[in-house]
């Protein structure tokens, strides 16, 4: 019987399974992935993000996860009539794989029983602990008191928890990549997909900053444009799939004609998802045993910087389960409480986002 069961090695699960391991709880965190895992993420770490991982980890984020140029010095908006806002902001540059594996890492040295290339299919809540079915090279029930859901965007725990998911007649594919299918992407079910290339070229802009463009002929969201070990990444967001090309390809004439973007070769694409954030910004704390932290949960902010309200939601969820270990009804209250500056953190950043641009406008 574990303490806790922590679904998913991201920022958020890292967090929730070194905290408790290192409280001296029996932890198991499980990665569906091999580690380190891929992630599409443009890796930058805000002086947030920064600041929480030297708070929860003891330590600076490691040289090792980081890419050139390794300072990310804030990022600089384009609103929707074209107006240009900069915010300087100490930040780093890094690779996500190497980033969440040094997570996974610090966890495992703090006393968690980390296990990679295993999948959580299944929580069933029993009285007083939870069964879960994980699929590695064998397929095992294991049981814990407690299961902390950190699985990311995607969600085919939670909505297999909440009893949702769809008969595979229903199911379409919108997004795929080694990792990630996602299914029955109705306009309920919540996603945005961004679309990114990565380039060999040049640009005249300057590479230390991260730069999203609101303007709502360029995507359904935002478009956006970082540098990252030589190579220029461009991504558009959308809400609908099918439009996701002409999206792409206005703003690579935008930027050629704005920044004299030239593109020499295109050396990787990819799809992946992130939760369409709505007003008001709800998030899902869990059902009896079983609590929801990171992307799963819906803490997300603008800009689809997801990393400290992952590793923040994480650490709350470890900090409310310790508090009332006997008493889920408490654990979920507490974890609610210490979430809520977190809430209205993310509120307020996509209210200052959503008055600035039509397709963020749904927010203000
Ligand atoms: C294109 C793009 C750019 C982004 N750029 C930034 C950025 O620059 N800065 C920033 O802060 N955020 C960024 N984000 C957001 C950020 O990546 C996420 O918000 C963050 O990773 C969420 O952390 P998490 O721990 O909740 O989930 P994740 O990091 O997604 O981790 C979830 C883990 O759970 C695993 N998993 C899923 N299901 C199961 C299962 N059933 N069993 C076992 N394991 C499972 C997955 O393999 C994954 O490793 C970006 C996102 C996208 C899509």
């Amino acid at each position: 019987m574990y303490d806790a069961i922590v679904v998913g090695a991201g920022p958020a699960g890292c967090t929730a399974a070194k905290m408790l391991a290192e409280k001296g709880r029996k932890v198991l965190l499980a990665e569906k992935c091999k580690m380190p895992r891929y992630k599409s993420c443009s890796g930058v770490l805000i002086k947030k993000s920064m600041d929480l991982v030297k708070t929860y980890f003891g330590e600076a984020v490691p040289a090792s996860a980081t890419c050139t140029p390794t300072q990310n010095r804030g990022m600089v908006f384009t609103d929707d009539k074209g107006k240009e806002y900069r915010f300087e902001q100490e930040g780093l540059n890094v690779w996500r794989s190497h980033f969440d594996g040094w997570l996974a890492k610090k966890a495992k040295e703090s006393g968690a029983e980390v296990k990679d290339g295993v999948t959580a299919l299944a929580c069933t809540e029993k009285d007083g602990f939870v069964e879960v079915s994980l699929r590695g090279e064998d397929s095992v029930t294991e049981c814990a008191k407690y299961v902390i859901d950190c699985e990311g965007v995607v969600g085919t725990l939670k909505r297999q928890i909440f009893g949702q998911i769809p008969p595979a007649s229903k199911r379409r594919m919108i997004a795929r990549d080694a990792n990630q299918i996602a299914e029955n992407p109705t306009e309920e079910s919540g996603y945005i997909t961004t679309f990114q290339t990565f380039n060999e070229g040049s640009i005249d802009l300057d590479p230390h900053y991260f730069y999203a463009y609101l303007q709502p002929e360029l995507s359904q969201y935002d478009a956006w444009f970082n540098v990252k070990d030589d190579l220029l990444v461009l991504g558009v967001s959308v809400k609908d799939m099918d439009v996701i090309t002409n999206y792409y390809n206005r703003f690579i004439d935008y930027m050629k004609e704005k920044h004299h973007l030239h593109i020499d070769r295109q050396t990787k694409e990819e799809k992946w998802l992130m939760p369409h954030i709505r007003p008001g910004c709800h998030v899902d704390h869990g059902v009896g045993r079983i609590l929801f932290a990171g992307e799963i949960a819906g803490f997300l902010n603008p800009m689809g910087e997801g990393i400290s309200a992952g590793m923040e939601s994480g650490y709350c969820a470890a900090c409310a389960l310790m508090e009332h270990f006997d008493d889920p009804e408490s654990v979920r209250e507490a974890y609610r409480k210490r979430t809520e500056e977190l809430q209205a953190y993310m509120t307020r950043q996509w209210s200052l986002v959503g008055g600035m641009a039509d397709t963020f406008s749904e927010m203000a």
